[in-house]
């Protein structure tokens, strides 16, 4: 194992910025340089994560215990269970088959568009066609796609806080965007605060966005709780993205109820894919459903056909393999990787609970578990951030601060390794905290 986490293992490298003070592009002023400057709108790029964990002293001094990384929400980094077998050979017979080597339409493959539209009506219960679907490079490229069609300049958008780092990110390349964050609740299970909601929507929103289950949150929704939301974007006639990304990943005592099949009205965009509930972010696959069931959003439908064919789609090798994906890895798989899920979790919080200075809710879904730090028994610390500096440098344990998802006081734990990881790291952060507390 290595013995230091670099910035990079935990996001992704970008190009090193050259920042003026008013966040623009430098203008070098030395006639003899080249005239090479990147768009404004990278300028206007923020990464939470990135600009969090930067601040972080990521070297450790523990000699006798390997590295942790809890970081990464990435569920193949400790081989928490292995790709169903209908995912491998439905890609190796795609790529024998050599019938996936030529361009596909923009929104993609129509048997591809087809298998997702059965997924979602087996699963959700929501009728598509084929004709709903747009295929993406990952759920963050159908992020970005509904990003840049659904704002309009001078307009405002509602994310959730703390929430899924991307959403500013990809929200802040567009120009003329406002940001407004919604809270959701540490103490009622992190349910979002619709009362806030409401007061933050104007007639200049253009969506609300929900993450359910959440990122970093870990809980999953109550339907009721889901239908006054819908509620509330029927009165106010305005559309929902539903990032529905670890749809069914849950082990909460009420079901997972997609958005979708709560409305008779307002325009759902769900996002889902094969990164998280599949385990294979690395094949980038994605997909945008479209549930429109009272025609209000042909604006949308038409943008997203536009949109698709800017840049031709994802690898034609996985839509190609996408119907057997989807249509054959067994029941029975997804109920083991959650069963291994919950039984993470039950231990994580079993052990979490009882160590000074720590609380929080039972995570019930996703694979995260957002704890919370009494941050006024550990003096030594002003925040977060110092918090999981100390605990890297002393117990080789790296979780992302509250901070980098919007909250203060809190970390991050991915609950997607073995047991046996969670039980070392739980250790780890016991003795860290008895250490600490006062
Ligand atoms: C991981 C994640 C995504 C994006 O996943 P891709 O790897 O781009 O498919 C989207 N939303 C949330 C909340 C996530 O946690």
């Amino acid at each position: 194992m290595p013995s230091a986490i670099h910035h990079d293992d935990v996001v992704p490298t970008a190009i090193p910025l050259k920042l003026s003070e008013d966040g623009m592009a430098i203008n070098y002023d030395d006639p003899t340089s080249w005239n090479v400057t990147a768009a404004p709108a990278v300028y206007r790029s923020k990464n939470k994560i990135r600009s969090v964990v930067a601040g972080l002293d990521l070297t450790h001094t523990s000699s006798t215990k390997p590295l942790i990384n809890l970081g990464l929400g990435d569920p193949t980094v400790f081989n928490l269970h292995p790709p169903s077998e209908a995912s491998i050979s439905a890609v190796q017979e795609a790529l024998l088959s050599g019938g996936a080597n030529g361009y596909v339409p923009g929104t993609g493959d129509r048997a591809a568009c087809a298998a997702v539209a059965r997924y979602h009506q087996k699963w959700d219960g929501v009728s598509y066609q084929a004709e709903d679907v747009t295929l993406c490079h990952g759920a963050t490229h159908a992020l970005d796609m509904c990003f840049s069609i659904m704002t309009s300049p001078g307009h405002n958008v509602l994310i959730p806080s703390p929430g899924f780092p991307a959403y500013e990110t990809l929200l802040g390349n567009i120009q003329d965007c406002e940001i407004r964050t919604y809270e959701c609740l540490p103490d009622r299970g992190w349910e979002c605060d619709v009362e806030q909601m409401e007061s933050l929507i104007d007639d200049k929103t253009s969506f609300v966005l929900i993450t359910n289950p959440s990122n970093p949150c870990g809980n999953n929704m109550h339907p009721d709780h889901l239908r006054r939301i819908v509620a509330l974007a029927e009165r106010k006639k305005i559309s929902i993205i539903a990032d529905e990304i670890y749809g069914h990943m849950q082990w909460s005592e009420h079901p997972f109820v997609p958005l979708a099949s709560l409305s008779t009205q307002v325009p759902i965009v769900t996002l889902s894919g094969l990164s998280k509930r599949f385990l294979l972010p690395g094949w980038r696959f994605g997909w945008i459903v479209l549930h429109d069931p009272s025609n209000h959003a042909h604006a949308i439908r038409h943008a997203l056909h536009c949109w698709g064919n800017r840049i031709m789609g994802p690898c034609s090798l996985i839509q190609k393999a996408l119907p057997r994906i989807l249509d054959e890895t067994p029941d029975a798989w997804f109920k083991e990787v959650v069963g291994k899920l919950e039984n993470n979790a039950i231990t994580c919080y079993d052990r979490l609970t009882r160590i000074p200075g720590l609380y929080c809710t039972f995570p019930t879904a996703a694979m995260y578990l957002l704890l919370g730090i009494d941050i006024s028994h550990f003096p030594e610390f002003d925040s977060d951030v110092d918090f999981c500096s100390a605990l890297v440098k002393e117990q080789a344990l790296f979780c992302i601060p509250g901070q980098s998802f919007g909250i203060d006081n809190h970390m991050r734990l991915v609950i997607a390794a073995p047991n046996a990881v969670l039980v070392d790291a739980c250790e780890r952060l016991e003795e860290f905290c008895l250490k600490h507390y006062v």
